[in-house]
């Protein structure tokens, strides 16, 4: 358990949740011995608890879906009966079920049934995947879909021509894999009525143009709707399927707690429903979408979607504001020029004082607020706003997030643990590749670039530090993400310099930031994110202990098993 300054004010619940536990040098046990068998237990294993009271253990007990012992082999006796499941470990590492702080289950679960294009590591590689697509649903009338990175085209900006070329019957429109440019043929900018007098739409909309002023097919930021807003809604069933793939995914990585990112109506109603009919694998804190051209009149929509749509495993308790856009396309808002564009800093999409009414009125109905902020004058005004919020409500409104924050002003670190918001890293994107290199640095020049994804310095401010994918923008995958906080360099590459290497952290402490400081940053810190006698049973079982190989191979490492309440939720199909 985390006992840094802001959580001080919790402990009382959580000397309420040990209440009914004794603690002694075998184990912590909630029942008395010999009382109650346990339904499944965990035993001969590396457990990392993650709670600071008894960091390690041997063995766990699950009683209709909570930790009812933990400690060692020795202590686990009183729970064994005859009807109790037993798993050896054989000396598999054991964590508690990560939690993901910026996800997107649903539209990335809708977009992988359609054309998928992540992962696609070269230009020729997307181009034919576009094509198979193509006539793989003849009778579709749109070709949609996304994934594609940015930097595989000149500028990241890919032509129209050459997706006529690929999709010349039907209009196309595919989205990067940042989510934050799309690629459009001709055919949708006709639809969409977009010609070579449309202006570019604000607050940061770009169409990208040729030398000639005709837009040229790819459409930044608040542009993409232009074209978007055409293309034919989900069905509730579609909604519900990329849901149901958005979140076997998550159990298969060890996940059992995600914070949707971004959440329409139609999402919330899918969540609900699936937990409704089926049990959801995971719980959910659920942002929900914030139109940020509206003011503080829609808080009243949002809070009737909240009642309509709560339910034990999916809370849409979470309100999420983009405050900016990318570095890598321009739009992220900078307190200083770009580099390369004399004279301009990006664009906020709402300004400082609609932003604090808007959080004033979110915090006053009880949202969480996630905020999207890439640029450091995004993060300053983002923290501002907070800051603000709480002169006037002392502290006792719901704890936010701020999600991305890639560029940093120093002076704005010590201030998450000021006023107590959540840093969500997306730690995936701690090394230097291709958007970082070419994209991004060139942008920034030396000076500023040294403040990119600052994880360190953060922690060591106290702060509440957590992890998130932003799957489908990246891979899901924690392993990979807490492999690079540790190192700084990509995953996959097993020697060379690391990224801002003093900004590397160790494993703890990036397993921290995927386990119990998610679960603070959830407000679930009494339910989830240690693996501590008396909350719930969510736990991940690694197929090696990766605490005692190099930091180059944490990420060869697999999810055996993951339990979420106590239940197997993901069990691999064929362990060694
Ligand atoms: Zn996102």
């Amino acid at each position: 358990m985390e006992r840094t300054g802001p959580l001080n004010a919790r402990l009382g619940s959580r000397t309420r949740l040990l209440a009914a536990c004794a603690f002694s040098s075998l184990g912590t046990a909630c029942s008395a011995p010999g009382a109650q068998p346990a339904d499944l237990v965990l035993r001969d294993g590396a457990v990392r608890t993650m709670d600071t009271a008894r960091p390690t253990a041997e063995a766990v007990a699950i009683r209709e879906g909570r930790l009812v012992y933990v400690g060692s082999g020795a202590g686990l006796e009183p729970f064994l009966g005859p009807d109790t499941e037993i798993v050896e470990l054989n000396g598999r590492l054991v964590l508690p079920g990560f939690v993901d702080t910026h996800v997107h289950p649903v539209s990335g679960g809708i977009e992988a049934g359609e054309c998928d294009l992540n992962g696609s590591t070269s230009r020729r590689e997307v181009l034919d995947r576009v094509a198979r697509c193509a006539t793989a649903k003849p009778e579709a009338p749109w070709v949609r879909g996304g994934g594609f990175d940015l930097p595989l085209f000149d500028r990241g900006a890919p032509r129209r021509e050459l997706l006529d070329s690929l999709v010349p019957d039907r209009p196309a429109y595919l989205t990067s894999a940042d989510a934050h440019s799309a690629w459009v043929n001709s055919r949708a900018l006709e639809i969409a009525g977009v010609t070579d007098e449309t202006p570019d739409p604000p607050p940061d909309g770009v169409i990208v143009r040729t030398a000639d002023g005709r837009p040229q097919g790819t459409l930044r930021e608040s542009a993409m709707a232009l074209v978007a807003r055409h293309l034919p809604e989900h069905t509730a069933s579609e909604v519900r399927a990329g849901l149901r793939h958005g979140l076997a995914l998550a159990a298969s990585y060890g996940i059992t707690t995600v914070h949707e990112a971004n959440a329409t109506e139609a999402f919330a109603a899918a969540y609900h429903h699936l937990d409704a009919t089926e049990t959801l694998p995971s719980r959910a804190v659920i942002a929900l979408d914030v139109d940020e051209g509206r003011g503080p009149e829609q808080v009243a929509e949002l809070v009737a979607i909240r009642d309509r749509y709560r339910s034990a495993r999916a809370r849409p308790v979470a309100a999420k504001i983009f405050l900016d856009g990318v570095i890598e396309s321009g739009t992220a808002a900078l307190l200083e020029d770009y580099d390369d564009r004399p004279g301009w800093r990006g664009e906020l999409n709402l300004s400082p004082t609609a932003l604090d009414t808007l959080v004033a009125a979110l915090d006053d109905a009880g949202f969480k607020v996630h905020v999207h902020a890439i640029g450091d004058r995004a993060i300053r005004t983002a923290l501002d706003a907070f800051g603000r919020q709480r002169e006037r409500d002392g502290g006792q409104g719901p704890r936010h997030v701020l999600a991305h924050i890639q560029l940093f002003d120093p002076s704005d670190i010590p201030r998450f643990a000021e006023y107590g918001v959540v840093a969500s890293f997306q730690p995936l994107w701690f090394y230097a590749d291709t958007y970082i290199t070419e994209l991004t640095e060139p942008r920034l020049g030396p000076d500023r670039a040294r403040w990119l994804y600052p994880g360190r310095t953060l922690e060591e401010t106290g702060a509440v530090v957590a992890a998130g994918s932003d799957w489908s923008v990246s891979s899901m995958n924690p392993l990979l993400a807490i492999e690079t906080a540790v190192t700084r360099r990509a995953p996959d590459a097993e020697s060379g310099p690391a990224w801002i290497p003093q900004e590397r952290v160790d494993l703890d402490t990036a397993i921290r930031w995927y386990t119990i400081r998610g679960a603070v940053a959830s407000d679930l810190d009494q339910e989830t994110g240690s693996i501590t006698a008396g909350k719930s049973a969510d736990l991940v079982v690694l197929d090696r202990d990766i605490f005692s190989d190099a930091p180059e191979r944490i990420s060869d490492a697999v999810v055996d098993l993951t339990i979420f309440e106590g239940r197997v939720v993901y069990r691999r199909a064929t362990p060694p």
